[in-house]
């Protein structure tokens, strides 16, 4: 066994998968039912990263259950890291978040609009 040849497919499948996804990124899916969107879009911005539907139906089920359309990334935004659970999770402005502990999920309850400015 050629152990470089086995790490330059590696690295080949890998790069080849960073295009793929990046191309669909540019065709403009909506992450909920997976259609390509039209004029429709609709734009949300949720833990930082910009999400697109194809109309505010859509954009509603993202918010209800936003962890379902992530990819498993939860970010606990008073800790500023990734590592919030789906079970403690708090609703504002018809939004859920997640967090990591019942203590930041209490902070965020103080202060919302504090950790949601940026
Ligand atoms: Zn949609
Ligand atoms: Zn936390």
């Amino acid at each position: 066994m050629n152990y470089k040849y086995i790490l330059s497919l590696f690295l080949l499948s890998f790069f080849t998968e960073l295009i793929l996804s990046e191309g669909s990124d540019s065709i403009n899916i909506c992450v909920v039912d997976k259609t390509i969107i039209g004029d429709q879009a609709v734009e949300f911005t949720y833990m930082d990263t910009k999400y697109i539907f194809c109309n505010t139906g859509c954009e509603m089920l993202f918010k209800k259950e936003p962890a379902l359309f992530t990819g498993g990334i939860l970010k606990c935004m008073p800790c500023n890291d990734y590592d919030a659970r789906i079970k403690i999770n708090f609703i504002y402005g018809n939004v859920k978040y997640y967090f990591c502990s019942d203590r930041c999920r209490n902070k965020f309850i103080k202060a919302p609009q504090y950790y949601l400015k940026n």
